[in-house]
């Protein structure tokens, strides 16, 4: 078995000792994951090429932890049931997306979401359902996210908390203006899997793309669809261990 380690802060040496000799930053089989959400967002980012093999931990060190079911005292239990073969995955969904101009496309995927926003100017954008107009929104943004992203920014901004086990994505607006001459859904919107959403911006050089709190640098874009995607991310977790413990420890605990 080969690990990789993830972490925004050095780790102590004896946290390092027990991974030693089985790290492997190229192949990895799992990757541990010590910090928080935002941690697990740019280890999912950093090895998003080899999903279909490689199984993410994620080890709370003091934060939130929606993906991270497990502390740092239990390290050498992970460890030691992995030997034993002994290894029980969860799965989350992902979402692709495409940023599209001219002739270049730049796709990617995403764990929690995709957010358009431009903070200082009302953005204009035409959104499409399987490429027929829909609305044109005005307002800050949108935002697409996947259920298990739900419970992150798309719940700050009203959307829907979804079941990780729901094959759909969510479509939220960022502070839209709603009155007598202009008008969105001004709701949350749940698009099943084989649904696309495209968004075109009026404004294209002055918007922000961020995908799982990174900044997408892709000048002009002229047009940014979004949709579900197949692939999947596994995390090592407990059988007895609900998508409802996981919002309950959230945010309800
Ligand atoms: P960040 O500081 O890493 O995260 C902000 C908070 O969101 C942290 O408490 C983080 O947990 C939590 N979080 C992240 N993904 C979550 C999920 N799927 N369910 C529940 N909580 C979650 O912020 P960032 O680096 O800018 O962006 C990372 C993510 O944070 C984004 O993908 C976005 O979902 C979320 N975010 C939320 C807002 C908002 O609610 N207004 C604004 C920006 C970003 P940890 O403490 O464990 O890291």
């Amino acid at each position: 078995m080969k690990y990789a380690v993830y972490s925004k802060e050095p780790l102590k040496e004896e946290i390092m000792i027990k991974l030693k000799g089985k790290l492997d930053y190229q192949n990895p089989d799992f990757v541990f994951s010590f910090g928080g959400d935002g941690t697990m967002l740019n280890a999912v980012n950093q090895y998003i090429d080899n999903t279909d093999k490689t199984i993410f931990i994620g080890i709370n060190t003091g934060k939130l932890g929606f993906y991270t079911d497990y502390a740092l005292e239990e390290l050498d239990s992970i460890i030691d049931s992995i030997n034993k073969g002994e290894v029980f995955c969860h799965e989350f969904s992902l979402l692709e997306y495409s940023l599209i101009k001219n002739n270049q496309v730049k796709k990617g995927y995403a764990l929690n979401e995709v957010a358009i926003t431009n903070p200082i100017h009302t953005q204009i954008i035409e959104v499409y359902i399987n490429e027929k107009m829909f609305e044109t929104f005005r307002g800050t943004g949108l935002l697409v996210s996947t259920p298990s992203g739900s419970t992150g920014y798309n719940k700050s901004l009203g959307g829907s908390v979804m079941d990780c086990s729901l094959e759909a994505i969510q479509l939220t607006e960022i502070a839209a203006i709603n009155n007598r001459i202009f008008k969105s859904l001004a709701s949350p919107l749940i698009i099943p899997s084989n649904n696309k959403v495209s968004m075109i911006s009026h404004d294209s050089d002055n918007i922000y793309i961020s995908v799982d709190g990174r900044y997408e640098e892709f000048r002009d874009v002229e047009k940014i669809e979004v949709m579900f995607s197949n692939k999947k991310v596994k995390m090592l977790g407990s059988k007895n261990y609900s998508f409802y413990n996981r919002v309950k420890k959230s945010f309800i605990e």
